[in-house]
């Protein structure tokens, strides 16, 4: 098969070096400051009964045009999964860990959203929930886990914007107030607009179409129909974040995209990418999703944080600094023996990161090689060091002399060497 044949479909792609490396520590970043603010992973299938996925809401993007379906062989309808909280409430239903259960996640999400640059049909995603909670501490210190997240890997250029929605008692006031209005000024909105209003009226708030922006700037807002709890609640948040030294903007606008959120809400958004991929993560309450899968009452606030926009946006900004270089000792050898085979065998089971060339090069094609690979340390064996049983330990770089060591002393004398004995 020629190799044109097939490609990528739209929207995904290959990872290689150094891109997927840098996914790697993305992850292993937020991991880490997972599991050190006492969260547990969480596994979960990347495909579901397609039912998981409608009860985030039918009037929402991510459902009604983006979810991947399928019928499996055995004829269930089936999901890809858009995102993870819907299945981490039906994990929690399933499996009624202990509460409040801290959990997070790293994989990816598929959504059939039209590709471009920061936008894909297959993301990865990293997050973290908590269920069982109502206390808004748990709220600010998501915020703050994910917070640490981007200042850990140097990604400072960032705003955190916050929202409450109240809860689902007054949100039908809210919804009665603002579809009055919006219907009111209807000969103002775009047509998309005019069809969103019909089927979910909060979400003409995050329209980015500037003939919205007019309308949408009068608009009632939802902070003034609070209950007493909810106002509470969201005094709370704000305090909490203050109290930490948080920097927020408070943006009585930003709706999301799915329909079971409450209360408190979240976006960060960096200018280090092009404005209309410009948010990096977002997440919030979302009282209701467990009770909607099936299971208790129990409250759930959580966030994720698209990996791939993360990482353009410490591309953008150089967090990510020189890629390391991949090994630290290169073997060169010249005898068509099996040294070269034995000494970077020894030195991986010794847990030196090593390499070699293959296919019989020169001596002076082999040097060339262990030179641009970035390696600390050369490790030679020509004829006369295989007749000598030694290997000419050779450091790549300063000032130091090329020196013979004998065969079995050699993998302790490379571990003193990069200790920096
Ligand atoms: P959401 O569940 O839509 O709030 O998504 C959370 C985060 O995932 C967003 O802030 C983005 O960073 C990321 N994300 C969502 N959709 C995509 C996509 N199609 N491609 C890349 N990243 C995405």
């Amino acid at each position: 098969m020629a190799r044109s044949d097939f490609q990528t479909l739209p929207g995904t792609r290959d990872l290689l070096e150094p891109a997927s490396g840098r996914v790697r520590t993305v992850v292993s970043t937020f991991a880490e400051l997972a599991e050190g603010a006492g969260f547990g992973q969480i596994v979960t299938p990347m495909f579901e009964d397609v039912g998981v996925f409608v009860r985030l809401g039918e009037a929402s993007d991510v459902v009604a045009k983006e979810l991947y379906t399928f019928t499996d062989k055995g004829g269930r309808d089936i999901a890809l999964r858009p995102e993870f909280t819907a299945s981490v409430c039906r994990a929690f239903v399933q499996n009624r860990p202990v509460t409040p259960w801290k959990t997070w996640y790293a994989g990816p999400s598929f959504r059939y959203d039209k590709p471009q640059k920061g936008r894909y049909r297959q993301f990865d995603q990293v997050g973290a929930e908590v269920i069982g909670s109502n206390d808004p501490d748990v709220d600010t210190e998501l915020i703050a886990l994910a917070w640490r997240f981007y200042q850990r890997l140097g990604l400072t250029d960032l705003t955190l914007l916050v929202n409450t929605l109240g809860d689902a008692a007054e949100r039908p006031t809210y919804l009665a107030a603002l579809r009055t209005y919006l219907e009111a000024n209807a000969g103002e909105l775009s047509e998309q607009a005019r069809v969103t209003m019909a089927v979910n009226p909060l979400r003409v708030l995050d329209s980015k179409r500037p003939q919205d922006r007019a309308v949408v700037e009068a608009a009632p807002l939802l902070g003034d129909f609070l209950s007493d709890d909810a106002a509470a609640a969201w005094e709370r948040v704000l305090g909490g974040l203050d109290a930490i030294g948080i920097p927020y903007v408070v943006e009585p606008k930003l709706v999301r995209g799915l329909d079971y959120y409450t209360r408190t809400t979240f976006e960060f958004t960096t200018d280090a990418l092009d404005a209309a991929q410009n948010a990096v993560g977002g997440g919030g309450r979302y009282d209701g999703l467990v009770a909607a899968l099936g299971g208790p009452e129990e409250p759930g606030v959580g966030f994720a944080l698209g990996v791939d926009r993360t990482v353009l946006a410490c591309e953008a900004v150089g967090a990510f600094g020189d890629d390391e270089p991949p090994v630290d000792v290169w073997v060169v050898a010249t005898t068509g023996g099996t040294d070269g085979l034995e000494l970077v065998e020894s030195l991986r089971s010794a847990g030196i990161r090593a390499d070699r060339a293959y296919d019989g090069r020169s001596m002076k094609a082999q040097m060339k090689r262990a030179d641009r690979s970035g390696a600390a340390i050369a490790l030679i064996v020509g004829e006369s060091e295989a007749a000598a049983g030694t290997v000419s330990v050779r450091p790549l770089r300063g000032e130091a002399e090329q020196a013979p060591v004998d065969r079995n002393e050699v993998v302790n004398r490379v571990a003193e060497l990069l200790a920096g004995d």
